[in-house]
Formats: structure tokens, C-alpha cells, sequence
């Protein structure tokens, strides 16, 4: 079986700097926010061409601390699109604001930015576009409705480590970015984790706040942002007790462990060669697939994609699956339901036939194996098979 993604073949890569690093972490003693985790944040931080780096127990809690430290609550609406992973909608949610749901273009999976205006209400807060698939969306016209509006850019670059838009990261581009470090995500922990990236430093310390129980100073800062009150930092006195059993605004307890970290170290100093090797990949796949039933995603000129996954449509793709299935080529469907028919969004009143070119791409795209180490044999494994396919 050729796997859709494989993460142990990495492991097997890199075993000897990844023992390392966890044994390090154990010895340590500090398993918990100490150096590894400082360490891996000022790499990313500097990785990505950001000023700060919070780094979070996954991507999911990075959206919707993102979303927090920009203000966005209760009665507040956020923009974003129907065709990406549940989390990025219910993080919206979670952080007590509505989720809009627009359409995305068909040929991209990318938030379609000629329906962002018309969806903008005096609620709308926040735009929250998601790099799909590994590939930037169109943040030239998104940051300039923003700036019309004055509304906040946030970045889903949970399938986008490393990608670039115009030579700046996934994460750089709007007024924050989430990243996921999911397994089998393009830079992946061995467990949860992710980021929040910003230049920022009223979003920086907001999140600092969010990530650990609003406490300390951080804490007592973002409760003066929330209310609109000043409040005087180097006034404060803990009576010699630890700012962290102080409590100002409501949190979570979201943090990378150490172990994750100084893992993450290591594979980030290898992220940008298998983004170069997830490229060659496609561009072998771009060249050789060539069976006229199937069409390839289509790759703005202003992005380097980092091909989280590869991504075919057809119109019989179920039948597709289960060909592949039978060849022993692994595939995935990334998203076989659009949010907004998600039934834990059923009160928002959407409908079937509300945001076509999501529901197309949920019945007819298909993602076929794609990850730095698949060997030259099953790549044109994968291509025969696919160029053999009758439908
Ligand atoms: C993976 C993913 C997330 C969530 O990340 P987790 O680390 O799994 O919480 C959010 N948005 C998108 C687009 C994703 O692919």
C-alpha cells in the first residue's frame, strides 16, 4: 500500500536528532513552557519574517486565541470560507462570534475575494481566509477590503507552514497567522501543537494572556485592552506571589510541551527542503498525470505552495477511491462536507446549493499521496495507475 501521507519514514530520516531532542527534554526536567518551547518560538518567529512567535497546544486553540487577541467576541461577525476543516469555523464560534461563510473559487479551494464585500455587515470584525491545501490566498485583495473596512486579517495557515505569498510566509501576511503542528501536517509535532505568528505586539501579549488563564501581566493587560481602561503594569503588585495565580481575563490552558518543541526544532531546519521535495513531487504529478477525466488544481502566480496534500477532481471521484483502493494507493477527501452544512452549524440557516463550488469540491476532489519521502517507484506507481483509470 502506498500511504496517502507517512510520517514514521520521517522519523526513520531524522531518528537519531529527534532521540536526542526528546531525551534532552527528559533529562531536563521541563516538560512545560521552559527553553525548548522559547527556543522553537524565536526560530519560528525568524522562520516565518514575523516579529513574535506564541506557540499553543494546537491549531485549532491558535484560532481562536488569534481571534480573542483581536478583539473579536459576542456579536461579532467573522468572514471566512465554507471549504476548509471544521476547526476554523468552530474556533470563530468558540470565541463567541459568528461565523460568515462565504463561497471559495472552484479551481483553488481559495475564499472566493469578489464575494468577501457583500457578506460584510456592521458586525463583521475579522476576515479569516485559509491557506488550503498548502497554497496562499489572494492577501493582496483580502488586506485591501480589510483596510476599507477596518477589519483584521486572520491567516488559517494550518496547511501552510513555509508557504510564500509574493516571498512573504504563510502567517507573515495578514495581522496574525495560525499554524498547526498536527502530525501529519506539512511540519508536524509527534502529538498536537501549533503557533500564533504576528508582528503585533498588542496581539502578542493578548495571546501570551489567552494561552495560560489570562493571568499575569499579560493578563492585567489585555483586561485593560477588553474594557478600554488604562491600566498601570508597573504598579501592580503580586505580594511577592507568582503573577500566574493572577487572574484578569478568561482563558485557556493551551501550551506546546517541550518535548513537541525541541522536536519542532529540529524538523524546522529540514521544513524548507521537503517543501522543495513536495514540490517536485507535484511537478512530476502536474507533468505526468495526464487522463483527461481528471483535473488539477490551479496554483496562483503569486504563490509558492507548499502541496499540503495533491489534489485531483472528477466527476466520479467515489469511484476513483475505491480504483486506487484496489491498486493499494492510499487517498483522502479534504472535505467531504463544507461547514456550512455541518450539522453543528445548522442554526446559522444554511442550505444546499449555498456555496456551490465548496459542495463541488467536497463531492469531487480527491487527494492522492503526497509527502517528502514517497520514492521515485511509488510515484510512478501512482501515475500509471491514475493514467490507466477508466471511469
Ligand atoms: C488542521 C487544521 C486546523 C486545526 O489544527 P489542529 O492542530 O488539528 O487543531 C485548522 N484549520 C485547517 C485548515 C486545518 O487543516
Amino acid at each position: 500500500m502506498i500511504p496517502l501521507m507517512n510520517v514514521s519514514r520521517q522519523y526513520e530520516s531524522i531518528k537519531e536528532k529527534m532521540d536526542q531532542a526528546i531525551s534532552r527534554v527528559l533529562y531536563s526536567g521541563q516538560y512545560v513552557i521552559g527553553q525548548e518551547v522559547m527556543a522553537f518560538e524565536k526560530e519560528f518567529a525568524e522562520y516565518c519574517g514575523v516579529k513574535y512567535a506564541i506557540s499553543v497546544g494546537n491549531g485549532t486553540d491558535a484560532l481562536e486565541i488569534a481571534l480573542k487577541a483581536c478583539g473579536i467576541g459576542a456579536g461579532d461577525e467573522v468572514i471566512t470560507c465554507a471549504m476548509s476543516f471544521f476547526s476554523t469555523a468552530e474556533a470563530i464560534a468558540a470565541a463567541g462570534a459568528t461565523p460568515v461563510f462565504v463561497d471559495c473559487v472552484r479551481n483553488t479551494g481559495l475564499i472566493d475575494t469578489e464575494k468577501i464585500k457583500e457578506r460584510i455587515t456592521e458586525n463583521t470584525k475579522a476576515i479569516l481566509p485559509i491557506h488550503l491545501y498548502g497554497q496562499c490566498a489572494d492577501m493582496d485583495r483580502i488586506n485591501t477590503i480589510a483596510k476599507e473596512y477596518k477589519l483584521k486579517v486572520i491567516e488559517d495557515a494550518a496547511q501552510a507552514a513555509g508557504a510564500a505569498y509574493k516571498g512573504n510566509k504563510a502567517g507573515s501576511i495578514g495581522d496574525v497567522g495560525c499554524i498547526s503542528f498536527f502530525p501529519t501536517k506539512n511540519l508536524g509535532a509527534v502529538g498536537d501543537g501549533g503557533i500564533i505568528t504576528t508582528n503585533n505586539e498588542e496581539i502578542y501579549r493578548q495571546c501570551m494572556a489567552y494561552r495560560v488563564h489570562g493571568s499575569g501581566l499579560n493578563g492585567l493587560y489585555t483586561f485593560g485592552k477588553i474594557n478600554n481602561i488604562e491600566v498601570s503594569e508597573d504598579r501592580v503588585n503580586f505580594g511577592g506571589n507568582h503573577p500566574k495565580y493572577f487572574n484578569y481575563v478568561i482563558g485557556k490552558n493551551s501550551r506546546l510541551d517541550e518535548i513537541q518543541a525541541a522536536i519542532l526544532s529540529v524538523k524546522l531546519t529540514y521544513l524548507d527542503e521537503w517543501n522543495s521535495k513536495r514540490r517536485e513531487i507535484a511537478e512530476i504529478y502536474d507533468k505526468r498525470i495526464n487522463n483527461r477525466t481528471l483535473s488539477k488544481l490551479h496554483v496562483l502566480s503569486e504563490n509558492l505552495p507548499i502541496y499540503y496534500v495533491y489534489i485531483l477532481s472528477t466527476e466520479k471521484r467515489d469511484d476513483l477511491r475505491t480504483y486506487l483502493q484496489k491498486n493499494e494507493i492510499g487517498s483522502g477527501v479534504y472535505f467531504p462536507l463544507p461547514i456550512h452544512l455541518q450539522v453543528a452549524f445548522k442554526d446559522l440557516g444554511y442550505q444546499k446549493g449555498d456555496m456551490p463550488n465548496s459542495e463541488y469540491i467536497a463531492e469531487h476532489t480527491i487527494a492522492i499521496p503526497m509527502f517528502p519521502e514517497l520514492t521515485q517507484k511509488e510515484i510512478e506507481k501512482v501515475i500509471k495507475a491514475l493514467n490507466e483509470w477508466e471511469p
